[in-house]
Formats: C-alpha cells, structure tokens, sequence
C-alpha cells in the first residue's frame, strides 16, 4: 500500500481553501487533514489555493484582518512555516493517517468499535460542535441503507473500497454528498471497507429500520 497511489477522487477545491483559512467544522477538518496525507496531488493544489488565499488576503485593507493573520498567511507563502502536512509514517498502523490516529489513541487496535448490525460496526470520534465524525467498518459487499442528507457529508476511505453507483472509491479517496444526493453506497467485495464519515445534519433514511435505529447510532 503505497501512500503517493494516485487518488482518483479528490476534494474540491472550495474545501481545500476552507480548511487553509480554519473554517471548516473539525469534523470537516479531520477528513481533509487525513486527505492530504494520503494523496501527494491533494497536497499539489492545496498549495496551489493557499497561495491564491494569501494573495487574495493581500490586496484586502489589513484592517479587515484579524491579528497577526495576514502576517501568518504571508509567512506560510514565505515557507517559513510548514505548507503542507508532515508525511505520514505508516510503520505502526497502516491504515489510519497520523491525524485520525489522535484522534484514536492509537491504530486500528485502539479502536473502540460498536456494532451497528448487519456486521457493520462504528467508533464516534471526539470532534467539537458542528459535525460529528465517527469511523466506519463495512463488511465486503454489504450495502449501506440508501439515503439523502439534510447537510454535508464526506466519506474518506480508509482501507478497502466502495462502489456508488459507477463510481468506485478506493483509499484515500473522498465522497462528498450534500442535500442534492440520494444514494447507497455498497462495500466492494473482500476486504472489510474502513472509512472516516463526517456529517453535519442527520441523513435521510429512505427504510423504516434504519430509521428507529438512527438516534441510537446517532447517525
Ligand atoms: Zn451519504
């Protein structure tokens, strides 16, 4: 499993620029932070729109700024602060970029997953308001209820893959899926599909069953 795969689904670049400016809810915030980490050409254009950030932040009167964060900004463009995330090590867990892994304590093992039913089990992660993000284990070839979203959701893989539609998502790639999407995404055959989901509004369960279950999942 290399680290520099090429991601065939990247974030756009409207989430990109939120997470350099620091609006992004933090559980927003974890997904693209383990996005960068995992695809060499998301870290390229997360470059590329943070230098356009700055030079926006530039031509605007400083008094519109709040302290020191023009400065930041310029120096981030200088280089004298770190641009892009420290690469990954992997010895330890390889599936689990460093940003999840304090978020877990630890690797994989340190999971604390509860089952969910149909041998799909979740671990809630401790991210401040404004979304929730909880890690994901499907079992290959399981289909998720279909549903609609009432906000923004974004699903990183971890390990393994899903189908969505035609669409396949390996690791290191993102769906983004907002009010506009209905959908069912199914684990691809094989390995148990492991992803990072962060949401800010709960989905829309199409089914009766997952629809009782969904405060318990918080979901
Ligand atoms: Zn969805």
């Amino acid at each position: 499993m290399s680290e520099t795969m090429t991601v065939k689904h990247q974030i756009e670049d409207e989430y990109l620029a939120a997470y350099a400016a620091g609006s992004l809810a933090e559980a927003f915030d974890l997904v693209v932070a383990c996005h960068l980490s995992l695809s060499k050409e998301a870290r390229r254009r997360y470059d590329a729109v943070e230098a356009v950030g700055g030079a926006v932040l530039e031509k605007m009167p400083t008094a519109t700024l709040a302290d020191g964060s023009l400065e930041a900004t310029l120096a981030r463009i200088a280089g004298s602060a770190p641009a892009e995330p420290e690469p990954v090590p992997t010895a330890d867990c390889p599936v689990l970029p460093a940003p999840l892994r304090d978020y877990v304590g630890g690797g994989l093992d340190a999971v604390k997953w509860r089952p969910v039913g149909m041998g799909v089990k979740q671990a809630i992660l401790p991210v401040g308001d404004g979304g929730t993000a909880r890690l994901l284990s499907i079992p290959g070839g399981c289909e998720m209820p279909d549903h609609g979203h009432r906000g923004l959701e974004m699903t990183l893989v971890l390990q393994g893959a899903f189908l969505d539609g035609e669409e396949r998502f390996g690791r290191g790639d993102v769906e983004v899926a907002d009010e506009e999407l209905v959908h069912m995404p199914v684990a691809e055959k094989g390995v148990d599909c492991i992803c990072l989901a962060a949401t800010d509004a709960p989905l829309k369960f199409s089914g009766l069953l997952p629809r009782i279950a969904q405060p318990f999942l918080k979901i």
